[in-house]
């Protein structure tokens, strides 16, 4: 089996965590909002305090019982956008659901069969096709006849702090899943019932299952305990992933069990703070373009002010995912569709 290049295993692939963060974890200090007020503004920005957990004890490759119903697996694929590495899980107990096999690791596959020997794999669950979610499933179902569902891989994605989109063409690069699933479908097995939840906005293609024994919900890189996550247009929506930030929210779960890092348990104020953290980028974002148009270049250095410039490219992509929801929302103005280049206005009273 092909190993990733350890650059490749790194980055972790197009998908991960938003890397401005204080060093605490406690505020979202990047940003410069604390404390600061736009006297413009319509609303007030508050500090977006997200009570991030980061904390977790595990091993690579060693399956942990971390609820009655679920073990977990993690993939040795620490990195900047995957935080300690891949974590995969396995839901019942003898007919079993995988969800997320990870990236391609000999390693981790063999984790996998040695957690699950004498049981049988029944399904392999994708949340999205990111390369350290999604590729080690073609291997493990070769291995155990699972069947892999989820979403294709759209045509075209974008590493985050690249500019150049990077296209996959309809060939056999592309991942595709053996069933292409239904919003609300569910899987069973004799002790568990998983529900697909569609969640766009990280990735177009990304889909949360919800554990109804446990009231859990497998989230992905929707939501996750340790870190922002990265919304990276085209494929990453920022009206998308409010609308999703939403659903879960709604749906009143007791624990959210991301890809990477440790559960979130007190879900309705940790998802609160994520859409505050965002919503508190918007108005900064609007109060940049009060002192009249920018370019996202011009914005950026400003929005991220003492923030690693090396972080910078990734981070303009984010203010694009911004701009496209203001734009999309009537706030903001640019000819032509919006891209890195665009020069951004700012529409008061529906005149530009
Ligand atoms: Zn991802």
């Amino acid at each position: 089996m092909r190993q990733p290049r350890g650059g490749e295993q790194e980055q972790g692939c197009s998908d991960g965590h938003e890397p401005f963060r204080d060093k605490e974890g406690e505020v979202d200090g990047h940003d410069g909002l604390r404390g600061r007020t736009w006297p413009n503004a319509k609303q007030e920005a508050r500090p977006t305090m997200i009570p991030f957990v980061r904390d977790m004890a595990f091993e690579y490759g060693r399956p942990d019982a971390v609820s009655p119903l679920i073990r977990r697996v993690v993939a040795n694929n620490p990195g900047p956008f995957t935080y300690l590495g891949t974590g995969t899980y396995i839901v019942g107990h003898g007919e079993v659901a995988v969800i997320d096999p990870g990236p391609l690791l000999d390693a981790h596959l063999d984790a996998i069969l040695t957690a699950t020997e004498g049981e049988r794999i029944s399904h392999i669950l994708i949340t999205h096709t990111h390369l350290d979610h999604a590729p080690l499933a073609y291997p493990l179902k070769a291995r155990t006849g699972a069947i892999i569902y989820g979403l294709d891989e759209p045509r075209q994605q974008v590493d985050e702090g690249d500019d150049d989109h990077s296209s996959v063409e309809d060939n056999e690069a592309r991942f595709r899943p053996d069933v292409v699933i239904a919003d609300g479908q569910t899987f069973a097995g004799p002790d568990w019932t998983l529900e697909a939840l569609f969640t766009p906005g990280h990735a177009s293609n990304h889909v949360a299952y919800a554990l109804s024994e446990e009231n859990a919900l497998f989230c992905g890189d929707h939501i996750m305990g340790w870190s922002t996550t990265v919304i990276s247009p085209p494929d990453g929506d920022m009206s998308h992933y409010y609308a999703s930030l939403d659903r879960v929210q709604a749906r009143g779960f007791n624990v959210l069990w991301p890809t990477h890092g440790p559960p979130v348990t007190k879900v309705t104020p940790f998802v609160e703070a994520y859409r505050n953290h965002r919503h508190a980028r918007e108005l900064q974002i609007l109060s940049e373009l009060r002192q009249g148009g920018a370019t996202i270049a011009e914005m950026t250095p400003r929005l991220y002010r003492g923030v690693d410039k090396r972080l910078h490219a990734a981070a303009a992509r984010s203010v694009l995912a911004h701009l496209i929801h203001l734009r999309r929302t009537g706030q903001v103005h640019c000819e032509g569709p919006p891209n890195l280049d665009s020069h951004f206005k700012l529409i008061s009273n529906g005149t530009i």
